[in-house]
């Protein structure tokens, strides 16, 4: 054991921990953060980055908030946790009564889950349940689109993008479902009607073994950073209440208005049957997600009460992070979000168009306060990472997509910083992969 004073963090991180999609020989390096405030991350050297990252998409408020802060402490002085079997307590009531207050209409019940991936399982539980408690157990397949993502566990991974997520690797262990062409109208182009007809042809075909359709409305993140026609989603509820489908919605990334709505489903004006939530949901301090159902959805699972919802996780509704969402999402909707969100729109658009005409860059997105290049070939890590760093601004990019996703406080003159630094890397040939593989 080494004590904390004389421990070399580097050191003792290359030897004993192993980072997210990483490789523990010859791994990417790594930079010790000591203290973050606001956008700003502060390295153990002292230098200071400005995050376009908000930390997987979570910290849209930025770092060490004295509200979320003043609502952790208060809790954790009551309580850290309870189980939440046979319990409960105000923190978990207040949020759910929030939540279905502010999600699309019809949505009334709220199960707490203690990470993304574990939300789209419960999805995915709920919707194989209503079936059999429905007295169709055979409907049991899902369908999604293709370019998804919905988290790393094996039943999200089996809805991710079959050729870019993890299918590969772990084929004889994933469900085998369906997958529909990605729609190809972008959200601001005109709508094109023959979007749906993949979608349209396997629910005519599976109807009958389908238990639901599960996407991430009009943004798909992790997965390709596309965004499409809203549109699309109005034409899918139809559908899928054609065919008797349900319809499960991932706002894991899009939820608490990172596209510019509070929820993505509000600009189509669609009410999925059931809402996965996560990400945003404690403003980035802890880990804590939803999964959200109808009435009817809760109501058919639950039938007599004898047959009850067969999930429950040992931290579920954990109070500190009930107590920090609230004040999270509470915190968002008193502030002025649709207008900061819509400047970052503005300020993206027109700064990344300056990248429009550069060697390698193949498109460029901005969608609320979304900003991705997408290029040609793959980033070079290794030489983009430190490059960015050098320019005083966390970005991650990832394969082919250098993006930002913003803390919702970042000032004007903060965001072109990234924009800039976004600039300098896309043109810097030696940041990139020498070939499009
Ligand atoms: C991040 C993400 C998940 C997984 O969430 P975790 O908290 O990482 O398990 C699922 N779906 C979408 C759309 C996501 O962006």
């Amino acid at each position: 054991m080494t004590s904390a004073q004389s421990i070399d963090i580097l050191e003792t991180d290359r030897l004993h921990v192993w980072h997210p999609y990483a490789a523990t020989v010859n791994p990417l390096p790594v930079y010790p953060v000591a203290s973050a405030e606001g956008v700003r991350l502060r390295l153990a050297d002292g230098r200071e980055l400005i995050d376009g990252m908000a930390s997987w998409w979570c910290a849209v408020h930025g770092y060490n908030h004295p509200v979320l802060n003043a609502a952790a402490t208060a809790q954790i002085d009551r309580m850290a946790h309870v189980m939440f079997g046979g319990l409960t307590h105000q923190p978990a009531v207040e949020l759910a009564a929030l939540l279905c207050d502010i999600t699309p209409g019809g949505l009334n019940r709220v199960f707490f889950c203690d990470s993304g991936s574990v939300a789209v399982e419960v999805a995915i539980k709920m919707a194989l349940q209503f079936w059999v408690a429905g007295k169709r157990p055979e409907k049991s397949r899902l369908l999604t689109i293709r370019g998804g993502y919905h988290g790393d566990t094996f039943g999200a991974m089996a809805v991710c993008d079959p050729v870019t997520g993890m299918h590969g690797m772990f084929r004889a262990n994933l469900t085998q479902h369906l997958f529909a062409d990605r729609p190809g109208c972008r959200f601001d182009a005109d709508w094109d009607n023959g979007d749906t007809t993949s979608m349209e042809t396997l629910l005519a075909v599976h109807h009958h073994e389908i238990a639901a359709v599960i996407l991430e409305p009009v943004l798909q993140g992790a997965g390709g950073m596309w965004c499409y026609h809203p549109e699309y989603l109005r034409q899918l509820r139809a559908l899928c209440d054609r065919y008797d489908v349900l319809l499960v919605f991932d706002e894991i990334a899009t939820g608490f208005g990172r596209t510019g709505c509070l929820f993505a489903a509000e600009h189509a004006g669609v009410t999925p049957d059931i809402l996965c939530l996560g990400k945003a949901l404690t403003g980035g301090y802890m880990s804590l997600a939803a999964t959200m159902s109808t009435g009817r959805v809760s109501d058919a699972i639950s039938g007599d009460g004898s047959a009850p919802f067969m999930h429950g996780p040992t931290f579920m509704a954990n109070p500190l992070a009930c107590a920090v969402a609230l004040g999270s999402v509470r915190l968002l909707l008193e502030s002025p979000w649709e207008q900061r969100i819509s400047a970052i729109e503005t300020q993206l658009k027109r700064e990344l168009s300056a990248c429009a005409g550069l060697p390698h860059v193949a498109d460029i997105r901005v969608i609320g306060a979304v900003g991705v290049i997408e290029l040609d070939r793959p980033v070079d890590m290794r030489a983009a990472v430190p490059r960015f760093v050098a320019q005083g601004v966390w970005i991650r990019p990832f394969g082919r997509l250098v993006y930002i996703m913003p803390p919702y406080i970042i000032a004007p003159e903060e965001l072109s910083r990234l924009t800039t630094a976004m600039h300098t890397v896309v043109a810097d040939a030696s940041c990139l992969a020498q070939s499009a593989t």
